[in-house]
């Protein structure tokens, strides 16, 4: 099986601005920023996409949320947030990984586009 591209960023294969990183999640700046703060966090394991996540993803997937707002405290977020897991392609899907968007640094709109 070849890497999905954000197998190929936790490997150093392709650049990126990582802001954190452990054995399970990686979490980096995106590189088409729809905000001031930006953030795609995956986990390394390559779940395609949450639809796909099963019972056995269950730990992962409360780390990675975990560590996403974690991460949203380190990047100064304190006035707010907004995370974000496009599905399909109805979602907006467009990466086959795995991954959560930490938006931020301005008011966002509601309902999304
Ligand atoms: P989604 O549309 O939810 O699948 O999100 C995929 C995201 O990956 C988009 O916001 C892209 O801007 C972002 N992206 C694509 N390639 C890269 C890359 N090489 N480094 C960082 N972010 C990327």
């Amino acid at each position: 099986m070849s890497k999905t591209l954000f197998e190929k960023i936790a490997a150093r294969e392709i650049p990126a601005g990582i802001v954190y990183e452990d054995n399970q999640v990686l979490a980096f700046r995106d590189i088409n920023p729809q905000a001031p703060v930006h953030v795609l966090i995956v986990p390394k394991q390559p779940i395609p996409r949450i639809s796909e996540a099963g019972l056995q993803d269950q730990q992962l997937l409360g780390h990675l949320l975990l560590k996403a707002a974690e991460v949203a405290q380190k990047l100064g977020l304190a006035n707010g947030y907004r995370l974000v897991i496009n599905n399909g392609p109805d979602g907006g899907e467009t990466v086959p990984h795995l991954h959560c968007h930490i938006l931020g640094g301005r008011h966002l709109a509601w309902p999304p586009g």
